[in-house]
């Protein structure tokens, strides 16, 4: 299992760290425990979050035990490379939102030396794919898939159910409207609910 590695001074190496699973799952605790640890080894640390996410703040990537640390908006991926030089540890909160270009952002910060850390759902209330997460998945050295427990049976949930029919697949401010299932009761909620 991979655990952080010290930043080697002489030879800056790159990769590509992926924390993804449902919503209630601890992905962005995860983030902030990570890039914490990285802070307190005196690294030069950014965190980054899709502009769209205006849950709480407009400053800080805030989990729900609120453990916060300060984060910029951006509204496209390719700011993050502009706003990265001198970086060793590039953090992104809710990679869902931002656009495909992402995917090739944290590469070339990879390739370029940085550590990148980058947090998102894994599929939406559908259980499709998200957006660039895939990509990132796939392009990644190292994938943590975490999970909530299941609201119904207590097993462990793999899929983020929305309690009320929308169509629209953004519904921040909302996360009430919400809930992790398992894979069983998420498949017995819909085929009740058609
Ligand atoms: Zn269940």
């Amino acid at each position: 299992m991979f655990i952080e590695s010290p930043a080697n001074k002489t030879e800056k190496r790159g990769w590509i760290e992926v924390i993804t699973g449902s919503m209630f799952s601890g992905k962005t605790e995860e983030l902030i425990r990570r890039l914490k640890r990285a802070k307190i080894a005196m690294q030069q640390v950014e965190i980054f979050k899709p502009q769209i996410d205006t849950r709480y703040s407009e400053e800080e990537v805030i989990s729900h035990d609120e453990n916060a640390i300060m984060s910029t908006p951006v509204t496209t991926a390719g700011n993050i490379l502009l706003l990265s030089s001198d970086v060793e540890v590039v953090g992104v909160d809710e990679a869902q939102f931002f656009d495909m270009g992402i995917i090739e952002v944290c590469n070339q910060l990879a390739n370029g030396g940085t550590r990148v850390i980058v947090a998102g759902l894994d599929m939406d209330y559908l259980g499709r794919p998200f957006g660039p997460i895939p990509g990132l998945i796939a392009t990644a050295e190292f994938v943590t898939k975490v999970h909530a427990i299941c609201v119904k049976c207590g097993n462990i949930a793999h899929h983020t159910h929305r309690k009320m029919d929308d169509e629209k697949l953004v519904l921040l401010g909302e996360k009430d409207l919400y809930e992790p299932l398992c894979r069983k009761c998420y498949f017995d909620s819909r085929t009740t609910n058609v």
